[in-house]
């Protein structure tokens, strides 16, 4: 298949990699071109601008930061909706909200163009690996379409409804459940070390017993081994999807007192450690607040 893909950071690049592993047609483009390099190095087209990554392709993948990126990369006479032919079909797979993924689904329609979201759950290293989980809604036959990709780059595809932003609402859902879940084992861990137990050794308690979830192990492993730095998922980006599930908490009127906590939280941690932190430095956050 002749496929685009646009924004090449943590998430992209990998994902990037395993569709061109596929044996897909890729071409690639990314702000700043030399994150590029490396594909193109493995056979991708390196398109200069999101006009040219679309030009032609059946598929085009988009993997931004945020809503402000997915506009200037859509937008203008060398953006993606420019490029895109009639009936190409555009997958959205960054965080965006739910009222972005709603608007960007209705400027294609009116274009004659497709469009999905595919939101993801895992970190770098899944992408890597292709062990993503992808949570994609749309129009069933544009899924049956992006199937062949999104298993290429995940190890399991949920279809969650025929409106795109229910993908989006989805995905959101979910970062607020797993920073609800580092922020309560930062805490235990905190009051166990205080107490005087390791905190791994509670780690082996909870994820042996009640807490077996990959959520649970994997940032379990990360706030035991104080491992906030590089940052896999940057605490920026995770107070970005807890704004974003703000305002669908706000649209839908939704009370969310939890979530209020934790963007608090992460304000807090990005203000003390600065923005390359990971999300998961919170933790971090609840051992200081503990003398640690
Ligand atoms: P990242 O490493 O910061 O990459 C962000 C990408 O967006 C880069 O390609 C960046 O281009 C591009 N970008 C940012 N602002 C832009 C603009 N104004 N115009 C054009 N391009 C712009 O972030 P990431 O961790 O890959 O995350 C990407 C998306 O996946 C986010 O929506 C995030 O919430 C979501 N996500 C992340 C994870 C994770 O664990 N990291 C997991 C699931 C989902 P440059 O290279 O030029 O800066």
């Amino acid at each position: 298949m002749k496929v685009g893909f646009l924004g090449l950071g943590r998430m992209g690049s990998g994902i990037a990699a395993n569709i061109l592993k596929a044996g897909h047609d890729l071409a690639v483009w990314n702000r700043s071109r030399e994150k590029a390099e490396p594909l193109v190095r493995s056979g991708a087209v390196l398109a200069r601008t999101p006009r040219e990554a679309a030009d032609g392709r059946d598929i085009v993948i988009t993997m931004l930061a945020d809503d402000a990126a997915l506009e200037q990369v859509l937008s203008g006479d060398n953006g993606l909706i420019a490029g895109l032919k009639a009936n190409a079909l555009h997958i959205s797979m960054s965080t965006i909200s739910v009222a972005a993924a709603d608007s960007v689904a209705a400027r294609h329609a009116s274009q004659g163009q497709r469009f999905i979201s595919a939101c993801v759950f895992g970190r770098p290293d899944a992408a890597a690996a292709a062990k993503l989980f992808v949570v994609t809604a749309g129009d069933a036959a544009d899924i049956a379409r992006a199937r062949p990709i999104l298993e290429v780059v995940g190890q399991r595809v949920f279809e969650v409804g025929e409106r795109p932003s229910h993908a989006n609402l989805v995905k959101l859902c979910g970062n607020f459940t797993i920073m609800a879940a580092i922020e309560a084992m930062g805490e235990a861990m905190a009051l166990a070390e205080k107490g005087g137990v390791k905190k791994a050794k509670l780690l082996e308690v909870l994820t042996g017993t009640l807490f077996d979830a990959p959520a649970y192990r994997t940032y379990g492993q990360i706030l035991v081994n104080e491992r906030f730095h590089p940052a896999g998922f940057a605490a920026p980006l995770g107070l970005k999807d807890m704004r974003l599930a703000g305002e669908a908490a706000y649209d839908t009127v939704t009370p969310m007192p939890l979530l209020s906590l934790l963007r608090d939280r992460l304000l807090e941690t990005i203000a003390k450690e600065g923005p390359d932190i990971d999300w998961s430095g919170v933790g971090l956050t609840s051992a200081r607040d503990a003398g640690l």
